[in-house]
């Protein structure tokens, strides 16, 4: 039996997509992903999702979400999709546990932002380490912060960090940003920016106290190292949609998923939602603005063929 909808994903626009495709009694079944609840489940507090007027942990708020869309029927299934064949409804979605098919499927599997790679920041993400400065950047009020990296991101980020943070120094690994010119320029004129060139991060301290208290830098010139005290440190060396097993089958820019007439793929039938194919704003309030926009085109797609 085909699914009328599989989504692929569970975080902000996967749930909402859940919620409303299950609402319209098309019974969704939900594949989580390997990093349930999406990039929420990674950070703390949320202040910026309106209707939580005191903010709302991230992994609360992923979990309301997903028992909402179960209170109407949607099924959600801790399994990862390994590979789908999208010639022609029904498609087909593999798992490592099942095979399943769906006469329409919404991809919300997101975009995972890149990192350093260190075991220190994967124990303090959350606790100091960021990967989103607008999620983040109110809890570092006159902080001490870091932004690494050397592109728009890096940039834009460190940039708004000083509405909050005392001092932003932005430390990249090369003595040139990649970031445009006008948003180089408008941080090289902000006073609460420094740069720190040719410096890669190699720890930070001090996951035993659950926070961040330092850094410990290299120069990748002259190899010299030193421990620089800090309160918080932003990750901005950009992100990787999650779309590995959709490349060939649906049309990509970049890696994300080009869509059209609201958020169909290039496969009809076949819509995105999220951070797989927002490479501009990435919150969670838009993404879950996409998954409903996803369900309500997966669900008049669905009519218009049963009335064909
Ligand atoms: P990006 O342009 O790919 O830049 C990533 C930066 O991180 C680079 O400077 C890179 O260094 C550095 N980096 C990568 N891996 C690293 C590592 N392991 N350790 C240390 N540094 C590392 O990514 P992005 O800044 O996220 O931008 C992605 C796209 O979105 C771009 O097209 C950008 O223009 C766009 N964007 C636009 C805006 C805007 O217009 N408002 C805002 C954000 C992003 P190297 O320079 O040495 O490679």
């Amino acid at each position: 039996m085909a699914y009328k909808v599989i989504i692929l994903g569970s975080g902000c626009a996967g749930s909402t997509a859940a919620i409303y495709t299950a609402r319209a009694n098309l019974s969704p079944l939900v594949l989580e992903g390997h990093e349930p609840g999406g990039q929420l489940s990674l950070t703390t507090e949320v202040e910026n999702f309106p209707g939580f007027r005191d903010g709302i942990q991230g992994p609360e708020l992923v979990e309301i979400m997903k028992q909402q869309a179960q209170r109407f029927g949607a099924e959600y299934r801790m399994e990862r999709a390994t590979g789908v064949t999208l010639e022609r409804p029904p498609f087909t979605v593999k798992t490592e546990e099942n095979t399943y098919q769906a006469e329409s499927l919404i991809i919300a599997t997101g975009a995972s932002a890149k990192m350093l790679g260190l075991t220190s920041e994967k124990r303090l993400l959350g606790r100091g380490v960021s990967t989103c400065a607008t999620c983040d950047g109110a809890f570092f009020r006159e902080k001490d912060v870091i932004v690494v990296g050397g592109g728009d991101s890096a940039v834009e980020e460190a940039t708004f960090l000083t509405k909050f943070a005392s001092r932003v120094t932005i430390v990249h690994r090369r003595d040139q940003l990649r970031a445009s010119k006008i948003m180089v320029d408008r941080a090289r004129k902000n006073k609460k920016i420094q740069f720190l060139w040719d410096t890669v991060i190699t720890d930070i301290l001090d996951p035993e106290k659950q926070e961040v208290t330092a850094v410990k830098i290299r120069n990748t010139k002259d190899g010299k190292e030193e421990t620089r005290e800090t309160n918080g440190i932003f990750i901005a060396i950009g992100h990787d949609p999650n779309t590995a097993i959709f490349e060939g089958q649906i049309e990509l820019n970049k890696g994300y998923i080009v869509v059209r007439d609201g958020s169909m793929t290039s496969v009809e039938g076949v819509f995105a939602a999220g951070d797989v194919h927002d490479l501009v704003y990435r919150q969670a309030v838009t993404a879950a603005g996409c998954g409903c926009r996803a369900a309500i085109d997966a669900e008049r797609w669905l009519e218009s063929r049963e009335h064909a």
